[in-house]
């Protein structure tokens, strides 16, 4: 996804860029002063920073610290900054039935998404996955109490890749909001949150097709909404003629096969972001279900055939570029 509505170029001074957690960090401001824009735009950057390193799932720190320490399925006191990351990771994971799975660590190694190239392939021998899905790590493994962790089983690995962007967002917006900027987008590779308006109109954003290189659609934001999109288009590789994407169903090991694209709108980015995994997981059968466990109410599920999912709130809210001939309209969520 990306922001449109820009028709004009972007303001220096109300704008600030920079590279974190494996995308570019655009972050737009709306009236304030640029000494304001320039302290606050410091500020996020050495908070993404900060967290890119924190909790990075292939290189060392205080992740892989706490990852190597649940294996060892002592109890030990987790690390204060990572604790509410971990505890938000927990309930999502619990919500979706499981299919967001922020402990599956060891299978999205497996298949080589650990890494800053993109893997090449062959996919991983069978018998390998078979064996870590029958490990069944699980955040039900995890006792949190009071500060202190410790993992049953010695399976689990935390990947907070499916939900430390829109946790890390949400930390953003509460940066801004105590600098007193009422007026922001902090967007991620065009998974964002956007807080008050732009001027007199709400704040438009698009919607990226995820087959193609344009925007599919548009959307206007109310005061404090957050958009987040899981796509199979952001990590994949081609082996024998077949893709391979990163978002994975834990109930199989292999990546989830039935949907392209989701997205949802939420209040918060972090419940946003997990929604989105776990429903792109869900698929076109099982996402409703999902969704309202998960107290979801705009969704835009897009499957392999390019047929388009959505709930009735979501549908009067999108604006595509071309009107689909065909929009599979669910029951209110
Ligand atoms: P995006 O890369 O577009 O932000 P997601 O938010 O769906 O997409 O995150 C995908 C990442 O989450 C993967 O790269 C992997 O690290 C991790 N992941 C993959 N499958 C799952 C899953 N079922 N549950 C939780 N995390 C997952
Ligand atoms: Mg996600």
């Amino acid at each position: 996804m990306l922001l449109a509505g820009c028709s004009q170029p972007p303001d220096p001074g109300q704008h600030r860029q920079f590279f974190a957690l494996g995308t570019l960090i655009d972050i737009t401001f709306y009236g304030i002063d640029s000494s304001t824009a320039e302290q606050a735009g410091t500020e996020l950057e050495q908070l993404f920073l900060r967290m890119h390193a924190d909790w990075h799932a292939w290189q060392p720190g205080i992740l892989q610290e706490t990852n190597h320490r649940l294996a060892t399925q002592d109890e030990f006191s987790a690390d204060p900054t990572l604790l509410p990351l971990l505890e938000a990771a927990n309930r999502l994971s619990r919500l979706s039935n499981e299919l967001f799975n922020p402990v599956i660590g060891k299978l999205i190694a497996l298949w080589g998404f650990h890494s800053d190239e993109r893997p090449a392939g062959p996919p991983p021998d069978k018998a390998a996955i078979r064996e870590l899905v029958q490990q069944h790590p699980s955040v039900t493994d995890i006792t949190l109490d009071n500060g202190r962790i410790r993992s049953s089983n010695p399976a689990v690995s935390y990947d907070l890749g499916a939900v430390a962007k829109g946790y890390a967002i949400d930390r953003g917006i509460e940066r801004l909001r105590a600098h007193g900027i009422d007026n922001a987008i902090i967007n991620a590779g065009g998974d964002l949150r956007a807080i008050g308006r732009h001027g007199d109109r709400p704040w438009r954003i698009g919607i990226r097709d995820p087959r193609g290189p344009g925007v599919l659609a548009a959307i206007e934001l109310g005061d404090d909404e957050s958009v987040l999109t899981s796509g199979d288009y952001e990590r994949f590789f081609v082996y024998k003629g077949k893709r391979y994407h990163h978002i994975i169903d834990p109930r199989s090991g292999y990546p989830a096969d039935s949907a392209t694209s989701v997205t949802v709108i939420h209040t918060d980015a972090t419940t946003a972001d997990a929604a989105a995994t776990a429903l792109f997981v869900a698929g076109p059968k099982q996402w409703y279900a999902i969704a309202r466990r998960m107290g979801i109410h705009y969704v835009m599920l897009i499957d392999r055939n390019g047929t388009i999912y959505m709930n009735p709130a979501m549908r009067q809210r999108i604006h595509f570029e071309t009107e689909p001939a065909d929009i599979h309209l669910s029951k209110p969520l």
